[in-house]
């Protein structure tokens, strides 16, 4: 599915220089790396603060923690994500109000977020999934008219680019109050282990949130609140410093794999290709996942990893079936979209890294095996 081993053989060199000087200075945590890295984030960014941490998960729950949330409270998000994302809420005491999403982008959709809005309801986290941006214009309008935070979990979208209709311009992450994302190796900006980071504009949660990933410290040993420990290492740093000059590069050689699985599917009768809202959002392609109709998906994931192409479901299960946030409120009936996808979705290799070669020995299997 990615190939981190020739994405690194392209930039060993200055990785290992910059962790060798990590590891001559020993400053491990909270060094001169992490520093600059979250500056040079923040400019490429194009937003205030950048708060680094110690993977994508975290980043979301500090951000929840940061909004002074009572328990009970209740989060809108996607039933179709990464469970992270509803996980944090619920770990938090909150109520995870689960929403369908579109059957085009897969991301949530913003009638089902007005539907779901009740008294109680204090936060929106909108998933910009498999590296296309939530519809943000309508789900900042439903925030603003209903007084409440935005969350975008950005670990799919990094680098992506949201225009508005007044032609405003945004980074994927900073539309909303707070933004998180995360460095795991296999996302669009991978670090070498787990890291993640949050970014807002707004100084008081930017401080209150520095304090929470530090054990709720303001001021060396005074505990102000209950925090948690979560911090970005400086090694992974270097690794980050090194590969985001070139975050551009790679979502473009990912949008180029796009194309090509693009063109060759264009006029399948049985594979719908993922859409891109292209005067919106730029699409970083994160997965790239194809809806697979009036054939067996599960057949052809079989058939694939026969002849070793590794293809992946995402998702299989929905969050509202999943044992942990399965809390009986839920009917199958509330996400039609959902279900759907659940049993149409199949997700293609998809890396910086990806050959014509490759690309057209998996087209040509995928057709071979629907026909046509
Ligand atoms: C990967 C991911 C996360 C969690 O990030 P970790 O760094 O693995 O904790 C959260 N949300 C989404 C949508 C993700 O894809």
């Amino acid at each position: 599915m990615v190939d981190l081993v020739s994405q690194y053989q392209n930039i060993q060199e200055q990785v290992q220089e910059k962790m060798n000087e990590v590891l001559s200075s020993a400053q491990f945590i909270n060094g001169p790396e992490v520093k600059s890295f979250q500056k040079e984030l923040e400019d490429y960014l194009d937003v205030k603060h950048v708060i680094p941490c110690a993977n994508g998960t975290d980043a979301l729950q500090v951000a929840l923690m940061s909004l002074g949330l009572k328990p009970g409270d209740e989060v809108i998000t996607a039933n179709f994500t990464f469970a992270a994302t509803v996980e944090v809420i619920d770990l938090l005491r909150l109520k995870s109000k689960l929403v369908d999403v579109d059957a085009e982008t897969f991301c949530i959709d913003p009638q089902a977020i007005e539907k779901a809005i009740t008294p109680n309801t204090k936060a929106i986290i909108p998933v910009h999934l498999f590296g296309q941006c939530a519809p943000m214009e309508e789900i900042l309008e439903i925030a603003k008219q209903h007084d409440l935070y935005v969350v975008e979990d950005t670990a799919q979208a990094i680098g992506a680019g949201y225009t508005f209709s007044n032609g405003e311009v945004k980074k994927a992450g900073t539309m909303g109050t707070i933004g998180t994302t995360s460095f795991f190796p296999s996302k669009n900006l991978g670090c070498y282990g787990d890291g993640g980071a949050i970014f807002t504009n707004d100084d008081d949660l930017a401080h209150r949130m520095r304090g929470i990933v530090n054990h709720g410290m303001y001021e060396r040993y005074y505990h102000d609140e209950i925090g948690v420990n979560s911090r970005l290492d400086s090694l992974q740093a270097a690794v980050l410093r090194v590969k985001l000059p070139l975050l551009d590069s790679y979502n473009e050689a990912r949008q180029k794999a796009a194309d090509y699985y693009d063109k060759a599917f264009e006029t399948h009768p049985n594979i719908q290709t993922p859409a891109r809202n292209q005067a919106v959002s730029t699409h970083v392609f994160h997965q790239y996942t194809l809806r697979v109709t009036g054939k067996d998906r599960n057949a052809l994931q079989k058939f694939l990893a026969e002849k070793e192409i590794p293809a992946m479901i995402y998702y299989p299960v929905p969050l509202h079936r999943q044992k942990a946030y399965d809390d009986g409120s839920y009917a199958d009936e509330d996400f039609p979209v959902t279900m759907q996808l659940i049993d149409e979705v199949i997700s293609l290799p998809m890396h910086t890294e990806l050959t014509q070669e490759q690309q057209n020995y998996i087209t040509s299997q995928i057709i071979e095996f629907l026909g046509n």
